[in-house]
């Protein structure tokens, strides 16, 4: 069987192959379609297959940025093209999911892409310090996060939370996701009925809601923290990574096929209310199907 490469590539002939993106669109599309590229890669490697033509899936390097043409003794100048704040799930490695290499991504990484003072500052530091090459601030969730998985179960048994196997510090992340649990346990309730606790798949979609409201929230967050920082250049996209078909998505359908129109970073929200009409679009999306009805008996006829 033959081996289906996902290669890091650097031509000396022509060292400079890859050009920056000039602006956040084309920064946006930039990750779009590497994403495209490595789910494809996934999917190649899951079926034993490739496309006719298309041997490896290739991420090219600049010959500057692997640090074979500079001066003797002076480092790359860092230049990112893109500000990524993910999970630390190893399920997610966020350069290769993008199709990036080094020098394209400044990567902040945190158990449920949660933003606490650290992260802040972190993202602070690259709005300022590395604002020449910036042009987009990614905010990417993904599905069956622990992090979200351990603040539904905290949220729909309490006292777990307050076990004291659960260590200070991770009650720290878990309360920074509970709002949108809130939230995204509000969307399912309204498009569910009063009896979607007892319903199958209750838990799992909650996560999933979740999973998709936090990434929206901390993307909202960020969309201020750029801002404050009065970059309006830099636009701010956020969007979860589905495990199973490897592609960024917003809205995110847990159980769609991959195709290339399923890839897509959504602009971030602008507004608190965007949170609600999110949920409720997650809660519609993973509404399992409603049981047919039971057959109505004839009505008894008089003779
Ligand atoms: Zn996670």
């Amino acid at each position: 069987m033959n081996t289906i490469d996902y290669v890091y590539r650097f031509d000396p002939k022509n060292p400079s192959v890859k050009a920056p993106p000039p602006d956040a669109e084309a920064a946006r599309r930039t990750l779009e379609d590497g994403n495209r590229m490595f789910s494809r890669w996934m999917e190649s490697c899951r079926t034993g297959s490739f496309s006719s033509g298309e041997p490896r899936y290739v991420v090219q390097c600049n010959g500057l940025e692997v640090g074979m043409i500079r001066t003797h003794g002076q480092m790359p100048k860092q230049a990112p093209f893109a500000v990524v704040v993910g999970c630390s799930d190893a399920r997610v490695p966020t350069e290769m999911l993008f199709g990036q290499g080094f020098n394209d991504l400044f990567v902040i990484r945190v158990a449920g892409n949660v933003m606490g003072d650290v992260c802040l500052g972190s993202i602070d530091f690259a709005l300022n310090a590395l604002s020449e090459s910036v042009k987009v601030v990614v905010m990417l969730g993904h599905g069956g996060c622990g992090a979200v998985t351990g603040a539904v179960d905290s949220y729909l048994m309490p006292l777990k939370f307050w076990s004291k196997t659960t260590s200070p510090m991770l009650r720290t992340i878990q309360e920074r996701i509970f709002v949108a649990v809130r939230e995204a346990a509000n969307g399912i309730d309204e498009v569910w009925g009063p009896n979607a606790r007892d319903m199958p798949n209750y838990r799992a979609a909650l996560i999933e809601t979740a999973v998709s409201v936090n990434a929206a929230q901390n993307a909202f967050d960020l969309r201020s923290e750029v801002e404050r920082a009065a970059k309006w250049e830099i636009e701010v996209l956020y969007g979860v990574f589905n495990l199973h078909n490897h592609q960024v998505s917003m809205p995110s359908n847990p159980n769609a096929a991959a195709t290339d129109d399923n890839v897509h970073l959504a602009y971030a929200p602008t507004n608190p209310r965007e949170f609600r009409a999110l949920s409720l679009k997650m809660a519609d999306i993973l509404k399992p199907p409603s049981e047919p009805a039971a057959p109505v008996p004839a009505p008894a006829v008089d003779q």
